[in-house]
């Protein structure tokens, strides 16, 4: 027998609870039973993002919510500035394009993210910009752009300007206030800390982002917000919603709830920082050092190493599962995510692994020195 642990930066594990409050029979959305289900799904989501508004709930992907974000807030020929520091910013880059907006991007190198004054600057001297988009974590290379802060910047220098964040790979791993953050719209997905399958995305957006998708032109049919704020008004939705993910999601917030939203984040953190303190101690070098995220750690493998191989070795003799890099960065770094339904004791037996797959092709490893380095941060909570 083996296992399977699946610790990708999603899809990530689903909890038991929220596997069988996805696994009743199927009821219908136009019910009072799903009605009151919905409302207190759209209040616990506002209570998980700090915002009075409720958010909206669509039916796709991260990504389509990122270009229902655009298509809401900018008319074409608007410009927009993009924070791209990886295929997530890039990503925005490419939906805006699409859209016919003009796009100024602020880049950083893989591992990176731009420093306040480069923000700064590129916002000052775009002043005429509709939108500022960034990650909050970009899952391609494990950083942690500083988005509260970058909000404050915003708020200072561009007070105009829309606040974009997508927060996919970042919301149920660290604390997100939309109002204390100066966030605009929020984009999220359910396969990732919020321990769900994909296929249902979420955004929230301020008064102001409301009062800005009120005055451009609506272009999308389906990812038309006012419409889904109107059917959301009323406890349900425009079109057909992801209702087995909507009851996942309610379940989800309850577990939230019930483990209190610091110790989720006290989890996180103290999870990745293991990770981190680990793979250093494997004499990994760390990606993103410098701005580490709660929910992906990435790392480079040995000089000499294909990742992917390590990573189908890994697999292979353990069952565990991580992730690679993508496009220059394929073949190069490995990727573990640790957002959801993840705890201490499965991720120390996860890097016994990575210790022994590193081993199996050709590391020279202390076996058992990148757990004790995880458990000493485990131990001390450090
Ligand atoms: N944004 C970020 C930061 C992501 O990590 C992802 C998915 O990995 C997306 C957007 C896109 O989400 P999806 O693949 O669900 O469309």
């Amino acid at each position: 027998m083996l296992k399977e642990h699946l610790l990708t930066p999603g899809p990530t594990q689903i909890p038991l609870r929220v596997l069988q409050a996805m696994s009743q029979p199927q009821i219908h959305h136009r019910t009072k039973d799903f009605e009151k289900i919905f409302r207190a799904t759209l209040d616990g989501f506002k209570w998980l993002v700090e915002s009075d508004n409720d958010p909206v709930f669509l039916a796709c992907t991260g990504t389509g919510a990122m270009e229902a974000a655009l298509l809401n807030s900018c008319d074409p020929g608007d410009k927009v500035i993009v924070i791209n520091a990886g295929k997530f910013g890039e990503r925005w880059s490419k939906i805006a394009a699409r859209l016919g907006l003009k796009t100024v991007e602020i880049t950083a190198a893989a591992g990176e993210s731009p420093t306040l004054e480069q923000i700064e600057k590129a916002v000052r001297a775009n002043a005429d910009a509709k939108a500022l988009c960034v990650q909050y974590c970009e899952t391609s290379t494990a950083v942690m752009h500083p988005v509260p802060t970058i909000g404050a910047a915003l708020q200072k220098t561009a007070p105009d300007m829309l606040y974009i964040v997508d927060a996919v790979s970042a919301l149920g791993t660290l604390s997100i206030s939309m109002k204390k953050d100066h966030i605009d719209i929020l984009v999220a997905g359910s396969q990732k800390g919020l321990m769900l399958p994909p296929g249902l995305a979420m955004l929230t957006l301020s008064e102001r982002a409301w009062q800005r998708a009120e005055k451009v032109k609506s272009r999308s049919f389906y990812f038309d917000l006012l419409s889904e704020r109107k059917a959301h008004r009323q406890d349900t939705t425009a079109w057909t919603p992801a209702i087995s993910i909507i009851l996942g999601l309610h379940e989800s917030l309850q577990l939230f709830r019930e483990e209190g939203l610091e110790n989720v984040f006290a989890r996180h953190r103290t999870v990745a920082k293991a990770v981190r303190s680990a793979m250093e101690a494997l004499g990994l070098t760390l990606l993103g050092a410098s701005f580490p995220s709660p929910g992906v750690t990435a790392a480079f493998v040995p000089a000499g190493m294909d990742a992917d191989k390590l990573r189908s070795a890994l697999l292979a003799a353990s069952g565990v599962r991580i992730a690679g890099g993508q496009d220059e960065l394929q073949g190069k770094i490995i990727r573990v995510g640790h957002m959801g339904y993840v705890d201490t004791t499965e991720i120390i037996g996860a890097l016994g692994a990575l210790e022994l797959g590193l081993k199996l092709c050709g590391h020279v490893v202390t076996l058992g020195s990148g757990v004790a380095a995880a458990l000493e941060v485990i131990g001390h909570k450090k």
